[in-house]
């Protein structure tokens, strides 16, 4: 994958504000945070986005992210943190090597999350339901 960013910062090939590493995930700074000590954790092995990341993978980079938002809200004083992971162009992947994004959050800071909508029809839901069982 020589063409991939972020399999260029873990081989130190462009810079990177590192935060945390350990054999299989590599933490660092966003270079373009929605507020200050916005991070990205990354597994060092390069996949692509959740579909393609193993369980155990999604497992070592997710224990990062809880370690990282501890220290991020106090590092920071953030009132929140969200935990996000954009998978695809719909759904605002810019990147494609699996990371998933620590977000410090404050009060009036102007991001925003969904809007949530009515979207379902009588008895959709269930039907709904019954598809993504089926695909479990
Ligand atoms: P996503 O939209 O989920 O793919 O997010 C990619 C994120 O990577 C964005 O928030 C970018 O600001 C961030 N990013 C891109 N290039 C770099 C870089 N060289 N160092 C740190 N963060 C980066
Ligand atoms: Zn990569």
């Amino acid at each position: 994958m020589e063409e991939c960013i972020f399999c260029k910062i873990i081989k130190g090939q462009i810079p990177s504000t590192k935060i945390y590493e350990d054999d299989k995930t590599l933490a660092f700074l966003d270079i373009a945070p929605v507020n200050i000590g916005h991070a990205l954790i990354i597994p060092k092995e390069h996949y692509a986005n959740i579909y393609e990341t193993p369980e155990d993978t999604m497992s070592d980079i997710i224990k990062v992210a809880k370690k990282i938002s501890l220290a991020v809200k106090e590092a920071v004083k953030a009132e929140g943190v969200n935990i996000t992971m954009n998978n695809n162009h719909a759904a605002g992947q810019v990147i494609f090597h699996s990371h998933i994004h620590v977000i410090p959050r404050f009060s009036n800071d102007g991001f925003e999350l969904w809007h949530g909508k009515r979207a379902y029809e009588d008895d959709e839901m269930k039907s709904v339901a019954e598809n993504i069982t089926s695909k479990l």
